[in-house]
């Protein structure tokens, strides 16, 4: 294999033109740059996908601006709960952690439990004493905290409900990938729904649901409202709508996205790469923050529809 792509997203929701100022947007375009370089440089320089995509979300989740890592939302108590998956085509070895807190960056500890632990999938109390074991940087509530986040959270305890981030234009992070020697991998990070409570884990850190990869199909990293893309299964769909009937990834995702979860109120989309390298971005929402390169083409990065 000769090429290589990387995708990634910051979230989709209800993003409107008319509702950023010309600050947030190059704010926003900028980070979504930086995360696309730092992935495209392990690519280029022949790393794996899987490092590629952790690079990349890395980068998000060390910008306040998307609702991963530093800039995660809170929740009802006014704490930190994040969720974050990693998954390897190659092996389909996977690592996922849910509801840690304090951790500065939730997709690395994820990529820990696949590479460095026996298990899949650790949360809370446990994946915290994993963290500490494997020396895993922590921070403080100081780093965690934003006075916007803060004001989301006021706003939905107020009315009483849980809110999908992006909805203020901010939202969950991922990246997908293909590298040179042809390996798929996926990621993904959030801190959830602003004002959740009991301990709810949405999609992010469910493989399967919220990321998936497989050499044999493709890699998908979901962001949306949560509780529809568990139920449907949405990033193993696409695999399988691959696998079973033959379709392509722009065929299968175009059907999971804009038929299957607008058919049961999904609000979201997701990114995704082939074996092949070909690149999906569907959202059936007004905007979702995303960003895309493949080999010898200029790096892109689009928020609204239309906007290519
Ligand atoms: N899917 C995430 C969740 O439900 C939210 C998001 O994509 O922003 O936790």
């Amino acid at each position: 294999m000769s090429t290589y792509s990387l995708a990634i997203h910051g979230g989709a929701g209800t993003i409107r033109r008319s509702e950023m100022t010309d600050a947030q947007e190059q704010g926003h375009r900028t980070a979504l740059e930086q995360a696309l370089c730092a992935g495209e440089r392990v690519l280029a320089s022949g790393g794996s996908a899987t490092a590629a995509v952790e690079a990349a979300v890395v980068s998000l989740e060390d910008c306040e601006y998307f609702n991963a890592g530093r800039g995660a939302v809170f929740t009802h108590d006014g704490r930190h709960e994040m969720d974050a998956s990693i998954m390897c085509g190659a092996t389909l070895n996977a690592g996922a952690v849910a509801m840690v807190e304090g951790v500065k960056n939730p997709v690395a500890l994820s990529r820990l439990v696949m590479e460095r632990s026996a298990h899949v999938f650790l949360c809370g109390a446990g994946a915290q004493d994993f963290a500490r074991d494997m020396d895993v940087p922590f921070e403080g509530p100081d780093y965690f905290f934003s006075a916007f986040r803060y004001q989301q959270l006021e706003k939905a305890r107020a009315q009483n409900r849980v809110q999908l981030d992006h909805s203020d234009k901010f939202g969950t992070v991922g990246a997908v990938a293909l590298d040179l020697q042809g390996n798929l991998a996926a990621a993904t990070s959030t801190g959830g729904l602003t004002n959740k409570r009991y301990g709810r884990v949405g999609d992010s850190s469910v493989i399967g649901a919220g990321t998936y990869a497989n050499n044999g199909t493709c890699a998908v990293s979901c962001t949306g409202y949560g509780e529809y893309f568990l139920r449907s299964v949405v990033a193993y769909d696409v695999s399988c709508m691959m696998e079973y009937k033959g379709l392509s990834l722009q065929e299968a995702t175009d059907r999971i996205i804009n038929h299957k979860q607008v058919a049961i109120g999904g609000d979201g989309g997701l990114i995704a790469v082939d074996r092949n390298g070909s690149i999906a971005l569907p959202f059936n929402s007004t905007g979702m923050y995303r960003g895309w390169v493949q080999k010898g083409s200029e790096a892109r990065v689009a928020i609204y529809k239309n906007d290519r």
